[in-house]
């Protein structure tokens, strides 16, 4: 039977992605679902190559304008609007895996949602993760779910591990995270103050959405991920690490209690990661170019730089804190990158942004979608109270 699919974010960066390797299989995948915001030609295309029985997009006048297009050319998809339609064909009972790849916090919802329907659950959305921690892992674990990591490092990490995850807390002696670096890896840091949302934005190695390019440019991505892999691989934080390997060939490693280390290596293409989410515990074709050693240059590594990239260390403070405290980390970054794309804040201004959010904001212990949506709503405010005051 083909593996009917819900793609969240379908009009994104993964979103595109992930189409490209469903395409390649139409013997093993079919789309119930697509969701996105607001790009309504980007979802016409898709509704008229893909079929889905389903078209969600958040913003209602976006919904308008696609259900006029789809009647238009005569398309059998039927177009809903909102966030909680975007739960609902999350949580279908004609869907088999979830494709979770909204960007921000706006994608938790939909995750606990197809976590507690016992969905196999794809995991770009790592934003979701940081928010819901211990809620989104007791909603997986009630629902039955299966929850597979998508990000390239944790794929990375998954791959390396064995399958039974009962054996993970006692053989991993340490994680190691590996990042690019970034666009701004060897730029001086006295002049990051000038930097433009363009130049964030041109990540040396990947074409991604405009959040996580400015994300990877401040390293913030990259402490999103230590406290992703603390959540999906159960390891206490000081045992996660960051190493910086420009050439993004290496996508993580595993060491284990023996000295012994296990990576997963590959060219830097994120249908990999997505084709083997699809495909585990099988591995499919994901129409990425094979490495070739004989010509591949030096592979380099360093270790990050704290001076020039604050905001990684922000992680590990996170995790120490009381439960809570990485949800209003998201939320304060959030907030600064967006205001950083839209011109109101420095990029040099985005650690300092999140850090007295985090000094503002204290949460009083989390336990429901309710409690984490409104601790969000609350740093968020004083995120951009900060932003006011600058
Ligand atoms: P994009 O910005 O490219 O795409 C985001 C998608 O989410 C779009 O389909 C967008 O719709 C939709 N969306 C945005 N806001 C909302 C909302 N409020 N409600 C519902 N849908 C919304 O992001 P990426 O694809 O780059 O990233 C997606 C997630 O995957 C992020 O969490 C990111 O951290 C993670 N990730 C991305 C990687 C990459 O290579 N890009 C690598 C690893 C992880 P529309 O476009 O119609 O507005």
């Amino acid at each position: 039977m083909k593996q009917r699919l819900s793609i969240l974010g379908s009009t994104g960066s993964i979103g595109v992605s992930t189409l490209d390797v469903v395409a390649r299989h139409p013997d093993r995948f079919e789309v119930l679902a697509l969701t996105a915001a607001t790009q309504v030609e980007t979802m016409l295309r898709q509704c008229a190559q893909f079929r889905p029985r389903y078209a969600v997009m958040a913003d209602a006048q976006a919904a308008r304008a696609l259900r006029e297009r789809v009647r238009a050319e005569r398309l059998p998809v039927q177009v809903l609007a909102g966030a909680e339609a975007i739960a609902e064909v999350a949580a279908h009972p004609d869907t088999h895996a979830v494709m979770a790849a909204i960007v921000g916090a706006a994608g938790l919802a939909p995750c606990l949602a197809a976590a507690r329907a016992g969905k196999r659950l794809l995991l770009a959305n790592k934003e979701a993760l940081v928010v819901g921690g211990e809620v989104f892992l007791h909603a997986v674990q009630a629902g039955g779910a299966l929850l597979l990591p998508i990000d390239s490092e944790h794929s990375a990490v998954f791959q390396s591990l064995p399958e039974d995850a009962s054996t993970w807390a006692r053989r991993i002696e340490k994680i190691m995270l590996t990042s690019s670096g970034g666009p701004f890896r060897t730029r001086d840091p006295a002049t990051l103050r000038e930097v433009t949302p363009e130049q964030a934005c041109a990540h040396p190695n990947f074409a991604m959405g405009r959040k996580i390019s400015v994300d990877s440019a401040t390293m913030m991505n990259k402490a999103l991920e230590v406290i992703e892999a603390r959540y999906l691989f159960g390891v206490a934080p000081e045992r996660i690490e960051v190493v910086i390997h420009p050439q993004q060939i290496i996508h993580s490693m595993v060491q284990f209690q023996d000295a012994s280390v296990m990576a997963q290596l590959g060219t830097p293409d994120m249908r990999v990661p997505i084709a083997y989410g699809l495909s585990w515990p099988e591995r499919i074709e994901s129409g990425t170019p094979r490495l070739d050693f004989a010509r591949m240059a030096a592979m380099t590594f360093e270790a990050p730089d704290p001076v020039r990239f604050p905001c990684l260390g922000l992680a590990w403070d996170a995790l120490r804190a009381p439960p809570g405290t990485c949800a209003v980390l998201n939320a304060a970054n959030e907030v600064a990158v967006a205001a950083f794309l839209a011109g109101r804040i420095r990029f040099d201004q985005i650690h300092g942004l999140n850090l007295a959010t985090l000094e503002r904001v204290q949460p009083s212990n989390p336990g429901t979608l309710g409690d984490l949506l409104a601790l969000d709503a609350q740093a968020r405010a004083v995120a951009q109270q900060g932003i006011a005051s600058l």
